[in-house]
């Protein structure tokens, strides 16, 4: 499996604040590439659907409500090395363990309203840029 696709969500706190274009200039200052974005609306189904392997974690229910609650930014990046180079680029889950300079430790709000995903793994970036791209988008 090539390595050199991740998958990113800005979140709907970081678009809701106007961070949308410094949190893509810092993505490609990183050297990432975009190779397809989209901006869109998750229904808490379509939340749920995403981050169902959480679906037992007791802060779930919390994380469906707050992704479907406003825009979000999707879009596949390219570089190489990508998702351990994306994680490092965003930092800690919780912006206060996130390390200087990451984008969350810089728009992040709180444990939940983080600002970005990344994907954790490349068969989790296949499987997640799939579920907002058809292949028609990925090129
Ligand atoms: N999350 C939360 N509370 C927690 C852990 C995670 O609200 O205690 C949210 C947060 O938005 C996080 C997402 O659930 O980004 C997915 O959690 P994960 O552990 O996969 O963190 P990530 O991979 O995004 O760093
Ligand atoms: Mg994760």
């Amino acid at each position: 499996m090539p390595n050199n696709r991740t998958f990113t969500m800005i979140k709907p706190d970081a678009f809701e604040d106007g961070n949308t274009g410094a949190i893509l200039a810092a993505i490609e200052k990183a050297g990432f590439k975009l190779v397809s974005a989209k901006l869109t609306k998750l229904t808490k189904k379509q939340a749920g659907d995403f981050y169902a392997a959480h679906a037992q974690r007791p802060f779930y229910e919390d994380l469906c409500k707050y992704m479907s609650s406003g825009p979000i930014l999707a879009a596949i990046l390219e570089k190489q090395n990508a998702v351990e180079e994306f994680r490092n680029l965003i930092g800690a889950t919780d912006p206060k363990n996130a390390a200087e300079g990451t984008i969350r430790k810089r728009f992040a709000k709180s444990i939940e309203a983080n600002a970005i995903h990344g994907s954790d793994s490349d068969s989790a970036a296949l499987t997640e840029g799939n579920f907002f791209f058809s292949s028609l988008e990925q090129f």
